[in-house]
């Protein structure tokens, strides 16, 4: 039978302290130990039953990390604080002074950021590479390579990865596949498709409501408590931690993820549809005209569809930023960066959440200057949207006036 991730995720049965069908939630930062002894062997590792500071872990924090290793198909996963603080605690965790990452060249800004800039003071180097290219990829891997790192579908060029692949290079070269799947959760699993570890920005679709800041590692038993050993695990000594109370809060929003992302990427692609009809040059792995597309299609769960984000181009920034202006003055959306929210957030990444990537590199890798990328929200009406984001376009001359 194929393994569904949303059912793994709502088969998940909670019998709360009291019986309540939620987790209570956790609201300590020490625990008590009835014997010295207990203590003693919660430090060297044996922590099996036992919590011992929260920061190592809580109730709530494990709860989540449960429902994240149902979600991607991984043995389990640990909750961070941050998308962030989960992809610097898997890099420190798996790289050295003097190791080497091959890394995708179209990733999140702070991510290049952290690897371009930060990683120098560590002594360890990164290659960036046209991720669907299999020969760059292979030619960037040396003795010294501890990962290769990608998004499933790339911020904010939609990116598809080839994970398979990659993961069968990884493995040959005795190394992790690392792949960030923010924008794809349910549509694409990177585990079940070889990938060794998965990494999460919770902030976005998982939570859905823009009120939290969170990330997630799923994988092995043996990575994840590697992560949290208090001797020399990354994410326990740089202290990533997520609060309790957001960790039961993203429990509860990860019920409905299935019907969101199907809502999403719905309304995404009738509107890549619609906007490419009228001429736009759209970005969407839905649309046959994507390169990434019938690999999507060979990779993805069917039902989920291709996703929520889409990218326009305005034609150059002014116009990209008039666009954005206009429709959130018409109720459109918000002009706001991030991604998974009810309502459409728009912002062009070339000035915000790209911008830590230089402008040369941005023309090489095709992030043009009127790039508005889109996160589509659940809107009930897509057709009406559609018609009120036209009228937008025509009135700032994007789209020619469309006489009914
Ligand atoms: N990964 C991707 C693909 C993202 O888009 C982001 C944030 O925009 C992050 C990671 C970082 O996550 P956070 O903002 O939760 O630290």
């Amino acid at each position: 039978m194929d393994y569904k991730a949303s059912d793994a995720l709502l088969d998940l049965q909670y019998f709360g302290e009291f019986g309540g069908v939620n987790p209570s939630i956790s609201d300590s930062s020490t625990y008590t130990f009835l014997s010295a002894k207990t203590m003693f062997d919660t430090f060297e590792g044996n922590t099996e039953g036992c919590y011992l500071y929260s920061r190592h872990s809580s109730p709530s924090n494990l709860y989540l990390g449960e429902a994240l290793a149902a979600l991607e198909g991984t043995e389990t996963a640990n909750v961070t604080a941050s998308g962030m603080g989960a992809i610097t605690a898997v890099i420190l965790q798996l790289c050295s002074s003097g190791d080497h990452l091959v890394s995708s060249r179209t990733i999140y800004g702070g991510t290049y950021a952290f690897m371009k800039n930060f990683l120098k003071r560590f002594n360890i180097e990164v290659s960036f590479v046209d991720i669907t290219n299999p020969e760059a990829v292979q030619g960037a891997i040396r003795e010294n390579t501890r990962m290769i790192y990608c998004e499933s579908v790339s911020n904010p060029l939609l990116e598809v990865a080839d994970i398979p692949n990659l993961a069968q290079l990884a493995e040959a070269h005795g190394m992790p596949l690392v792949v960030d799947n923010t924008f794809s959760p349910l549509s694409l699993a990177p585990a079940r498709l070889g990938a060794h570890i998965v990494i999460h920005s919770l902030t976005k679709f998982i939570n859905g409501t823009s009120d939290t800041v969170a990330g997630a590692v799923c994988g092995t038993k043996e990575f994840c408590l590697a992560l949290k050993d208090v001797n020399d695990g990354a994410g326990m000594l740089l202290g990533s931690t997520l609060d309790s109370l957001r960790a039961a809060s993203i429990l509860k929003n990860m019920r409905t993820l299935h019907l969101r992302m199907k809502k999403h990427s719905e309304n995404a692609l009738f509107l890549a549809r619609q906007f490419e009809k009228d001429g736009l040059r759209v970005v969407y792995p839905g649309l046959p005209s994507h390169p990434g597309h019938e690999r999507m299609k060979a990779l993805m769960v069917p039902e989920y569809g291709f996703g929520g984000i889409l990218t326009l181009d305005a034609g150059n920034l002014e116009r990209a930023n008039s666009l954005m202006e206009l429709m959130q003055r018409e109720n459109l959306g918000y002009l706001a960066v991030s991604l998974g929210f009810y309502k459409t957030l728009f912002s062009a990444p070339g000035t915000s959440t790209s911008s830590e990537i230089p402008e040369e590199e941005q023309k090489q890798m095709g992030l043009s200057d009127g790039l508005i990328r889109f996160s589509i929200g659940l809107d009930n009406d897509i057709d009406r949207t559609y018609q009120k984001m036209r009228r937008c376009m025509e009135t700032l001359e994007i789209l020619p006036v469309q006489h009914a």
